[in-house]
């Protein structure tokens, strides 16, 4: 059973706890949530935009304390913090501006009379969410949902609870009706009873494999549609740079933003074999600079891991890793004392038999591998069983357009890092999860196309 609390990950330290939902109050956020979309579907659409605006500013105005709070939750340092909620500003702001265009109706040229496709909301809707950028996984699920008319119930990951209560805060505050947005702090149990109630009408979830996988189960069950955003293990492909020393400073940066916590950072370096050795020494050495620090202090760039747990993790599929006979060029161990600290980690000699060649590491630890071409790079890329993102890195860029060609996964990047941006859209492939978010795509998903025809 889910347990909600603050644990600071830099301490061990924990700071406050919430109670599980009651059945009551699930039954309760069901009915208004139910309720609210009844009113707000047929709000009009300047309405809905003028909140979405609203949300946008609170949280500029508030990016400090917001900032702090998932710094205590989750360990993210302070300026990469800020950095989230500017990106949720601008994710609310595109909604705002853009939504009412992409709601605008599609007249088909029918013989007689008319034919219009109308985006029509579908109802009330759960989000589960996961803690690695607790305010912005929200904002690519909550702001395109709200635009279309849909309501929404919201179950956050267990260690983010205060987060969770701030979201829910910043949206009374922008006046959106009561009801709307209700975030509840449900055990997996009431998950699986929201999604079977007929007052909702469909689930989006971001987070691993396995949550996805026992959500989407549970949504087939009851017949319910469902978006998931699952991990990623993201190729980085290198196959030629007139500046190897840059492109190593951009992978590594790439791969311990957040604490190597992202679903899109690269965290496979694919290398052709003459710039391979000269990458694993730049890569280390750029590697062995990042010091882990405070998430608070504002100059701390490398924090710590979300939990202990998640630690435990990372540190036991690296010293399998290591067991097996990898290559530790720097890091490779937790950091002594009560945080959740891992060494930024440079790893090669993974082989197919080790964890580390098909789990995602879901932490500060780089895999480089070496290839003699594309064909062997793009086999390797494709041989994860997952499919989120990939970088490809060439001066040649017909070939690197080639290459990218070639990958399945839902996005690729050339010659430059993945990251994410309110009009671009962003989801998977195979293990990586279905639909999409963000864009004209993030209004895509829990829509109903209505058509309306007149003889
Ligand atoms: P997680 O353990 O799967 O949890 C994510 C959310 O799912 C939490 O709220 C969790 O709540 C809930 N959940 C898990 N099992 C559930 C179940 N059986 N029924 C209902 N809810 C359930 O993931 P995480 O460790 O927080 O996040 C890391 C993962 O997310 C990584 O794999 C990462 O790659 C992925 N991710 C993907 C994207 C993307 O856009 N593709 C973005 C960010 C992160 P409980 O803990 O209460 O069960």
């Amino acid at each position: 059973m889910a347990s909600y609390k603050t644990v600071n990950p830099a301490t061990g330290e924990l700071l406050k706890e919430f109670p599980t939902a009651t059945s009551a109050e699930v039954e309760s956020a069901l009915a208004a949530s139910y309720e609210a979309y009844r009113s707000w579907r047929l709000s009009p659409v300047g309405t809905r935009s003028a909140v979405l605006s609203r949300v946008a500013e609170i949280y500029q105005e508030r990016k400090d304390e917001l900032a702090k709070i998932i710094g205590t939750e989750m360990g993210k340092p302070f300026r990469q913090a800020q950095g989230e909620i500017d990106i949720v500003s601008s994710i609310y702001r595109y909604y705002a501006t853009e939504g009412p265009g992409f709601l605008a109706d599609e007249e088909l040229s029918v013989s007689g009379g008319t034919a219009v496709v109308r985006s029509a909301p579908v109802g009330s809707l759960l989000g589960i969410m996961p803690w690695n950028f607790p305010y912005y996984q929200v904002a690519r699920f909550a702001a395109p949902n709200l635009m279309l008319g849909n309501t929404i119930i919201l179950k956050h990951a267990p260690n983010c609870p205060q987060a969770a209560l701030a979201m829910e805060q910043v949206f009374a505050d922008a006046s959106l009706p009561e009801g709307a947005y209700i975030n509840i702090f449900a055990t997996n149990d009431q998950v699986a009873d929201i999604i079977a109630d007929p007052r909702n009408q469909g689930v989006s979830l971001t987070g691993s494999e396995r949550a996805g996988s026992a959500v989407a189960e549970i949504a087939g069950r009851h017949l319910k549609k469902c978006v998931l955003e699952l991990g990623g293990s993201d190729a980085f492909i290198l196959l030629d740079t007139d500046d190897l020393a840059k492109t190593a400073k951009l992978a590594a940066a790439g791969r311990m933003g957040n604490a190597g916590q992202a679903c899109n950072s690269p965290k496979r370096f694919i290398v052709r074999e003459d710039l391979y050795e000269g990458f694993v020494a730049s890569l280390t050495e750029q590697v062995a600079k990042v010091t882990p620090g405070d998430p608070l202090d504002p100059s701390t760039r490398f924090g710590p891991l979300s939990s202990r747990e998640a630690a435990d993790r990372l540190m036991e599929q690296i010293q399998d890793a290591i067991d097996k006979g990898a290559t530790v060029h720097v890091g490779g161990k937790a950091v002594d004392g009560p945080g959740a600290y891992v060494e930024p980690t440079v790893i090669t000699g993974v082989t197919p038999e080790m964890r580390a060649y098909s789990e995602e590491l879901f932490g500060p630890a780089a895999v480089v591998y070496k290839v003699s071409d594309e064909d062997e790079a793009v086999e390797l890329a494709n041989s994860s069983p997952y499919g989120l993102g990939g970088a490809v890195w060439s001066q040649d860029v017909d070939k690197a357009r080639a290459v990218a060609d070639r990958l399945d996964t839902g996005m690729v990047w050339i010659n430059g890092l993945a990251g994410s941006q309110a009009d671009l859209p962003f989801g998977g492939v195979k293990r990586s999860g279905i639909g999409r978010e963000l864009g004209k795509y993030g209004m895509a998903e829990f829509v109903n196309k209505k058509l309306i025809r007149q003889e």
